[in-house]
């Protein structure tokens, strides 16, 4: 399957190790991409990609995961910033420190994680940049004020980065996954799993790879080479 030009490109993928991000490493070897990804446990023992130990809440971490990925595969042409948590609540029980965890991994783990990279873009004016935000970033979703903040803001971020990266060559976009069939969804109890189902055109939750093949579309230099500060919802038609 070697037909979006990600043949030998370096891709750097955060949270690769389980839920979307393992689908986006697994596909993106697939379509014969150099990939490495960052874990904090387990890694994913499914792929024969670069894993890494690191937290994108640790900038120092993140940086060394740059030069060792450089230092190990080559320049890095395309980043996936997907890693993320939830902490919901309704927001007279949303606590700060569920605040600033959700915004220091969701929002400034992007930032620590595109820090050391895009510079380095900028000097080989070649790149492409996809941040995985979420349907609850674009309409806000009950509970999550904390996540639907982070996720608007990552949103924010691409579109600048966009601006700022064009007369570069680099581009940066974001996918807007619904509800993917994950670890993190899995907690939602199945009466509201049910109800929220209903609301959703497709009849059914997305999966993983239903994510990464986007992705991928908008990391590939072939396929996408027109398209930066755009934001690709990909939810059943949930939210049009
Ligand atoms: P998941 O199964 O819970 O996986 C989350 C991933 O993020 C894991 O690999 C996790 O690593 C990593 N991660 C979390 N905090 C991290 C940190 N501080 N440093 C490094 N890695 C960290 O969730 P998912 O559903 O695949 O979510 C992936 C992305 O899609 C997230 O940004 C999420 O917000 C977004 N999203 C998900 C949905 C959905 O319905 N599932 C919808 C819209 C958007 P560990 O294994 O070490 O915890």
């Amino acid at each position: 399957m070697k037909y979006l030009g990600l043949e030998d490109k370096v891709v750097l993928v955060t949270g690769g190790n389980r839920g979307i991000g393992a689908a986006i490493v697994n596909l993106l070897c697939q379509l014969g991409a150099q990939v490495a990804y960052t874990y904090r446990k387990d890694a994913n023992a499914e792929t024969t990609a670069l894993g890494i130990l690191a937290d994108v809440t640790d900038p120092a971490a993140m940086a060394e995961v740059a030069s060792k990925v450089e230092h190990k595969l080559g320049p890095i042409y395309g980043v996936v910033a997907n890693a993320g948590i939830t902490r919901d609540n309704l927001f007279p029980k949303l606590g700060i420190d569920d605040w600033d965890a959700v915004i220091e991994t969701n929002l400034k783990g992007i930032y620590n994680t595109l820090k050391p990279i895009i510079p380095k873009m900028y000097e080989r004016r070649e790149g492409s940049v996809v941040c995985v935000s979420s349907i609850s970033g674009e309409r806000g979703n009950l509970g999550q004020v904390n996540y639907a903040a982070s996720k608007a803001g990552a949103i924010g971020l691409i579109k600048s980065l966009a601006l700022e990266a064009a007369r570069y060559g680099v581009r940066a976009n974001a996918v807007a996954p619904g509800f993917i069939e994950t670890d993190m969804t899995q907690a939602i109890p199945e009466k509201i799993k049910e109800k929220i189902v209903a609301e959703i055109p497709l009849r059914r939750f997305g999966k993983p790879q239903e994510i990464a093949w986007p992705v991928a579309y908008l990391l590939s230099p072939i396929a996408s080479s027109y398209i930066t500060g755009a934001v690709l919802k990909v939810n059943g038609a949930h939210h049009t």
